[in-house]
């Protein structure tokens, strides 16, 4: 099948040509992300592969489903960036990854909870420069610490065992709540006495109507002062505005964002020789007790190679007709 790729970086190359070559899918990379202005690309393509910051919504799905698209195949298990009601309505299927290496962004959460808590960004930066004083890099034992964890699937559940043993005492908040937390240990709680109660608080639930913003001021209000909050899943499950304020004040002690909310212009792009527009974005900066990394929690050598082999067999898939246990339900 020919298969239009956006958003290209070196690396998805290395992983998709040989997967794609095994399986006689020929794909084309293009650099750009998918929008309606790049959409023109696509023409042709009875597939396109896509990530999490190509845009496809009702206008950008209605000019590929008029070029000939029939299949999107999202190399992400997030699908917040689809319009799944029109992609419904044009005839598109939307496949995914569910699960490439959930082990991936488990381990950097607790990459940003260490290093924020032990301050190894700054130590890193003192010891190069000769400076070994430990003034300002007090941490704490993470031993007996509560950590509360929105969201126990796939990612949530690794973060609570890997927690689990460090010694701290996990409570959990899920509309499902997933039985080998509970086995483990994990106490369910209302999402209140979890911000209550924590004094991590990790975000590991989907970008949904319900969860944007769910880190709001007044949630900020409810939380003990000097919690650090870790947000691995999605940029907008927090209002930077308000985190920002509750680091200046003090409230928040330390903030671990792996996502940002408007990451789409930002990540995935070296614009070391560029000015930054986003005010909000550079302020987030400036705050010792804050990490920001560009949504790398999923760059592992394994999980890419998972998300080719789940992409190219979704794509087999579609092509021979057969029903693709990682299709989107549209409806
Ligand atoms: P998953 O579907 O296995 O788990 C999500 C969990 O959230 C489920 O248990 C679900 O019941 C729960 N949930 C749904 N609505 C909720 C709500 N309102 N409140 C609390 N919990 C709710 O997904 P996963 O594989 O664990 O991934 C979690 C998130 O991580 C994804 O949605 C994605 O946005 C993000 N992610 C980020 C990266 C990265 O590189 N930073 C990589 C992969 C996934």
């Amino acid at each position: 099948m020919k298969v239009a790729v956006f958003s290209t970086k070196s690396y998805d190359r290395q992983f998709l040509e040989p997967e794609a070559k095994n399986c006689g899918h020929e794909m084309v990379f293009f650099e750009p992300r998918l929008t309606f202005e790049t959409s023109p690309l696509a023409a042709g393509f009875p597939a396109i592969c896509v990530f999490v910051n190509d845009k496809l919504d009702e206008k950008t799905l209605s000019a590929i489903a008029n070029g000939g698209t029939r299949l999107i195949a999202l190399r992400s298990a997030g699908y917040n960036n689809v319009d799944l009601a029109a992609a419904r309505n044009l005839g598109l299927t939307v496949v995914r990854v569910p699960a490439y290496s959930p082990h991936a962004v488990a381990e950097h959460t607790v990459a940003l909870i260490l290093a924020l808590n032990r301050k190894i960004h700054r130590a890193y930066a003192r010891v190069r420069e000769g400076n070994f004083s430990l003034d300002g890099l007090l941490g704490f034992d993470l031993y007996e610490r509560t950590v509360g964890i929105v969201g126990t699937g796939k990612i949530g559940a690794i973060v609570a065992k890997i927690l689990n043993g460090f010694g701290c005492n996990l409570l959990a908040y899920d509309t499902k709540p997933n039985p080998d937390c509970e086995a483990l240990g994990v106490k369910y709680v209302e999402l209140s006495e979890l911000f209550a109660s924590s004094d991590i608080v990790s975000l590991h639930c989907p970008l949904t109507d319900e969860t944007y913003h769910l880190i709001d001021a007044d949630v900020l209000n409810q939380m003990k002062k000097g919690v650090m909050v870790i947000n691995t899943s999605r940029g907008a499950l927090i209002d930077t505005e308000a985190a920002i304020a509750a680091l200046k004040s003090g409230k928040l002690s330390y903030l671990g964002l792996d996502v940002y909310e408007l990451e789409t212009d930002l990540f995935f792009e070296d614009l070391s020789n560029s000015i930054i527009q986003d005010d909000v974005f550079e302020r987030l900066l400036t705050f010792p007790n804050a990490i920001v990394t560009g949504h790398q929690a999923f760059f592992t050598e394994n999980a890419l190679t998972n998300i080719a082999q789940t992409t190219i067999s979704n794509i087999t898939d579609f092509e021979q007709g057969r029903i693709c246990p990682n299709e989107v339900s549209t409806s």
